[in-house]
């Protein structure tokens, strides 16, 4: 694949963002022969995505306001590095329509859909009007303007309780919560409007039926810039931690061929439906009847991408760069399947025996000793944003890395991450880790008793 003669001939990119992703997006831009560009805070003067980068700008001090979020200071960094397009990796800028926007107005490819795309799907409410529009299945429930208190809990009544608040404005797992009965009601409700208005600055909110023990389940797809549009299949993240993700898969366990093709084709209608390009993933709900529920759609590239890329042996950022070159899709619909299963689990600075605090600290020692632990270097994928000796601070998001395995099938896939997370070599700084093996071990999870409250429902096993 050759980007430089590509209909926007791309020689150079951007990565407008540190940490794991941005490692491992100049991965691919260096095997694509393109002159990766990092930029970096105080904070990240020295770190792997500075080093690992063909050249590195400045951007401004530690706090990510003034630096990784800064839209001028990054735009700047582009222009004097005649940069050709800017990847956003996820988090920070990555669904900022507004830096899409400023990125077009200066000439430079973003790597991302339109900023319209991202502005349809940046609001909850108005995300579920264009899905019903699209004949995606929604979450029975209340999604309307009119935010009056008395008709809202008339809504709830009307779904019939349990109902989920959610901030339409929301993201992160923030601004949400479950109300058992009328009597707690208004105390929610306001609990919600208080928490949604300091996060995001607006406290509009939709009501959805609360259902018990779904399985999130989540497509991924992807469009160009011609109007086509594939699935590369599903993974499940139902295991989560106050509704971030801990561990996903792909595919989902237990998933029948007719309702794969039912969920991938509704995740392309509603890319289709916000002229979308690019990768994105479309979150449902899937109850255990099989039924599932549109829940929001992520206008970037996800955490878990790994897992698809390793069940279908596609490079999903090679794919962006692609599409972003004004190139079709690598591959149609009918040349996509599915080889064998992958896992990941996302390795924090944090300590759960201190309700998950993020931890500080120098690395002494990180890395996987693949050979003495007899692994196939194929099969186990370590995406990193650090090495050892590296100071892990506590300005930005503690995910350290990325433990990505593949199997022939789930239990082969299973059995190597056990043996991957005994032998990540962590010394120096506090991490999850052996809660991810207490979760990775569990009976329960072996046997994919998967749901969103998995965690919760083990607590006493899992601490
Ligand atoms: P956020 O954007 O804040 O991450 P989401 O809407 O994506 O919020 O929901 C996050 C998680 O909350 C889901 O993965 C699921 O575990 C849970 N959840 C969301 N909606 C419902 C619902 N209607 N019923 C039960 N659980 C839900």
């Amino acid at each position: 694949m050759s980007l430089a003669n590509a209909p926007r001939p791309l020689g150079s990119v951007l990565i407008a963002n540190r940490g794991e992703i941005a490692c491992r997006v100049i991965r691919t831009a260096r095997r694509l022969g393109l002159r990766s560009i990092a930029v970096y805070s105080d904070a990240d003067a020295n770190a792997r995505h500075v080093r690992e980068a063909d050249e590195a700008v400045r951007l401004g001090p530690a706090p990510a306001r003034e630096s990784y979020l800064d839209i001028d200071a990054v735009i700047d960094a582009a222009r004097r590095t005649g940069a050709d397009a800017i990847h956003p990796g996820y988090g920070f800028l990555s669904e900022n329509a507004e830096f899409v926007a400023a990125c077009e107005h200066a000439g430079i490819a973003f790597v991302g859909p339109p900023a319209s795309a991202i502005a349809a799907m940046g609001d909850k409410s108005a995300a579920k009007a264009r899905m019903e529009t699209a004949g995606v299945p929604l979450v029975p429930g209340y999604h309307g303007d009119d935010q009056d208190d008395d008709h809202l809990r008339a809504e709830a009544e009307r779904i019939g309780y349990p109902v989920l608040l959610k901030a339409s404005a929301g993201g992160g797992g923030k601004g949400m919560r479950v109300v058992e009965s009328s009597g707690d009601f208004q105390a929610a409700l306001d609990g919600c409007r208080r928490e949604s208005k300091a996060a995001f600055g607006d406290d509009r909110m939709l009501i959805e039926k609360y259902l018990t023990r779904p399985r999130h389940v989540e497509v991924q797809v992807f469009c160009d810039s011609q109007g086509d549009g594939v699935y590369l299949f599903e993974r499940d993240c139902s295991v989560q931690r106050r509704h971030q993700k801990v561990l996903e898969e792909a595919p989902a366990p237990g998933m029948t061929e007719p309702l794969r093709r039912e969920m991938g084709e509704a995740a392309v209608r509603a890319a289709r439906e916000i002229g979308y390009v690019g990768a994105g993933t479309v979150e449902f709900l899937l109850d255990a009847d099989g039924r599932f529920y549109f829940m929001e759609m992520n206008t970037r590239l996800q955490v878990e991408h790994p897992v698809t890329e390793m069940i279908t042996g596609e490079d999903l950022v090679e794919w962006q760069l692609a599409v972003a070159a004004g190139l079709p899709l690598p591959r149609a619909q009918d040349e996509l399947a599915i080889s064998g299963h992958a896992f990941e689990a996302r390795l924090y600075a944090e300590d759960p025996a201190q309700d998950f605090l993020p931890a500080t600290g120098t690395l002494e020692r990180f890395g996987l000793d693949l050979t003495g632990a007899a692994l196939d270097a194929d099969r186990v994928r370590l995406d990193s944003g650090v090495d050892a000796g590296d100071a892990v601070s506590m300005h930005y998001d503690p995910m350290l890395a990325k433990l990505i395995v593949h199997g022939d099938d789930r239990d082969q896939a299973l059995a190597t991450l056990n043996r991957a997370l005994a032998a990540l070599d962590v010394v120096g700084v506090t991490t999850n880790r052996a809660f991810l093996q207490r979760l990775a071990g569990h009976p329960a999870f072996q046997r994919a008793e998967l749901d969103t409250r998995f965690i919760e429902h083990h607590h006493d096993d899992l601490f």
